[in-house]
């Protein structure tokens, strides 16, 4: 018999799951890593591609049926491929995604594309090499290009661009951004900065909203008009241009948050179940691994962090606690 769906108590059915791979990246986004003297974990405390795979089979038993990986920078691991094929392979599991920052994509793109992977989005801030540098600190925009470029040519199609958008640095990068999108096919997707990096800076004012950047485009492109969402439980907002060619999203987590429809879990590199980006809470999924614990324990696990699932993440209460973890810790 189908063991039964993971239904929080607030009736969301949990279908998909966002597993990171590793906290180490080749770069140090400020709104997501602190600048330097990080501890990563050790490797020997990272879920093997195996333990990740017998994780995923017993998810997917109780209907998840998409996979994102994610990081720190995924495509530091190394034999991604492999773990792309593993997941790909496993009953139920009808989509692996990846998000990357694509500085390692050109020389892995056809690789992934022949393991299976469906879909990619591709992080892109600026299309200016100084103002990447300042966001990434660090050098690679040429790099991300001919990552973008290079998975295009192996076969990916609808790659999507996302952005976080930073009130006072975004600004001059939105109609670039949106036009280089539409030039080459791609979907562009601007994500309001959310209170996740690692240097506790984050401040209401430093998110440069949805609504404006609806604004910007609208004043400096053209019209948009709202398209109805193919997965409703995705947390873009999606337009297309009223004339020509393009699709913009917005997700817009703090001004508009989506938390009603979230159909997410999220296991960190290490192993941790999260019900959400924002948990104080973590579920100790390695433990059972390593320790010979059944499916049956796993999935239990696995129920209990869903069914301890807050209503919504609370940005804007004046209650809200952030989470222990930066971004490229828990895996965004
Ligand atoms: N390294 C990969 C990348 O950058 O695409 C994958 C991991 S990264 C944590 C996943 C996504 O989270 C990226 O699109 C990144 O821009 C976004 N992100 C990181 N920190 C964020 C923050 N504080 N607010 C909003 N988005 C953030
Ligand atoms: Fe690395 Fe992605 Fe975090 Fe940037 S957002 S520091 S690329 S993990």
């Amino acid at each position: 018999m189908m063991p039964a769906p993971l239904v929080d108590a607030f009736g969301r059915v949990h279908t998909n799951l966002r597993v990171s791979v590793t906290d180490r990246c080749n770069i140090r986004c400020f709104y997501c890593m602190p600048a330097e003297n990080i501890r990563f974990k050790p490797r020997d405390e990272l879920l093997t591609f195996e333990e990740i795979e017998r994780f995923v089979r017993v998810v997917a038993a109780m209907g998840v049926d998409k996979i994102r990986l994610t990081g720190g920078e995924p495509l530091v691991r190394h034999d991604l491929p492999v773990l792309v094929r593993k997941l790909a392979e496993v009953p139920g599991i009808r989509e692996v995604a990846l998000t990357t920052n694509a500085l390692l994509l050109a020389e892995h793109a056809a690789a992934l594309k022949e393991a299976g992977l469906s879909r990619l989005n591709i992080s892109l801030d600026s299309l200016e090499p100084e103002t990447f540098r300042r966001i990434a600190r660090r050098d690679g925009l040429d790099k991300v290009l001919a990552g973008i470029f290079a998975a295009q040519k192996v076969g990916f199609a609808s790659i999507k661009l996302n952005a976080v958008a930073l009130r006072g640095i975004t600004e001059p990068e939105v109609v670039p951004l949106c036009q280089f999108a539409r030039r080459h096919g791609l979907e562009m997707r601007f994500i309001e900065f959310m209170p996740l990096d690692a240097d506790g800076n984050w401040d209401n004012e430093q998110v440069l909203t949805g609504g404006r950047l609806r604004e910007i485009i609208e004043a400096e492109i053209g019209p948009l008009v709202p398209l109805v969402s193919e997965d409703p439980a995705q947390p873009a907002t999606d337009y297309a241009f009223a004339e020509g060619e393009g699709r913009i999203g917005f997700i817009n987590p703090v001004t508009q948050p989506f938390c009603h429809r979230c159909n997410r879990l999220r296991l960190t590199a290490e192993g941790q179940v999260r019900n959400c980006l924002f948990s104080t809470e973590e579920w100790d999924a390695r433990q059972l691994l390593r320790g010979g614990a059944s499916d049956e324990q796993l999935a239990l696990l696995v129920r209990e962090s869903v069914g301890a699932k807050k209503a919504g993440h609370g940005i804007n209460s004046d209650k809200f606690l952030k989470p222990g973890r930066a971004m490229y810790q828990i895996g965004g």
